[in-house]
């Protein structure tokens, strides 16, 4: 079975790659399929988003398509950045600002009102129009300093306590594990194998 990856993340393609191939489907990233233009995220939630892009490129490959969607949930800023997690200071993908903006809008906040949490819904869509979504979440303290140097956009604030260290000082590995994207993968993967 071939599924197609709706990302060009080299590090996604990765995860998700490995992951199917040990339920025994060849995943291949989009680009290497077809030359499709990006539909517009117009969704409210990360699942209408994820399905969004799922059934658009289903449509356009006529193949099963696995997208995912995600962001960082802080508690003391009710949904936000969420679904606006990767343009949160207004450029998108600009890690660095977005950050910033963290780091000043959490600024009257302290202890337990630091708490916030990643996000993610992976989706899986076929041409005819049937899909499957999971969620997975991951449980942290939003940090008003930066560290480490792995991972990418909110990983050096975004501290876990029963580890001690922040996300972005965990390898790759172990980030997979216990990240959000790793276990909306995983529940997906499970949902998947039900279906069969
Ligand atoms: P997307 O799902 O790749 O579109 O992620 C949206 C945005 O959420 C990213 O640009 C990041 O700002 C944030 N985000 C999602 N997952 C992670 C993560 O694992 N670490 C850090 N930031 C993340």
């Amino acid at each position: 079975m071939k599924i197609v990856l709706a990302t060009h993340n080299q590090g996604k393609i990765r995860e998700f790659k490995k992951a199917f191939a040990e339920i025994g489907w060849e995943a291949v990233p989009i680009a290497d399929v077809a030359d499709v233009p990006e539909p517009e995220e117009t969704g409210h939630t990360f699942e209408e988003n994820a399905l969004i892009k799922a059934h658009y490129y289903a449509k356009a490959v006529n193949l099963p398509v696995l997208s995912d969607d995600s962001g960082i949930i802080a508690d003391a800023l009710g949904d936000r950045p969420g679904i606006y997690s990767a343009r949160y200071a207004g450029v998108h993908g600009d890690d660095e600002a977005n950050n910033r903006k963290l780091i000043e809008d959490l600024k009257p906040y302290t202890g337990d009102k630091r708490k916030g949490r990643y996000v993610c819904v992976t989706a899986l869509a076929w041409p005819d129009g049937r899909e499957l979504t999971a969620e997975g979440t991951c449980e942290g303290i939003i940090r008003d300093f930066y560290k480490g140097k792995g991972g990418f956009g909110y990983d050096p604030l975004f501290y876990l306590p029963q580890y001690g260290k922040t996300m972005a000082e965990l390898p790759m590995e172990e980030k997979n594990k216990i990240s959000h994207r790793g276990r909306a993968l995983k529940a997906l993967l499970a949902k998947l194998k039900e279906m069969k």
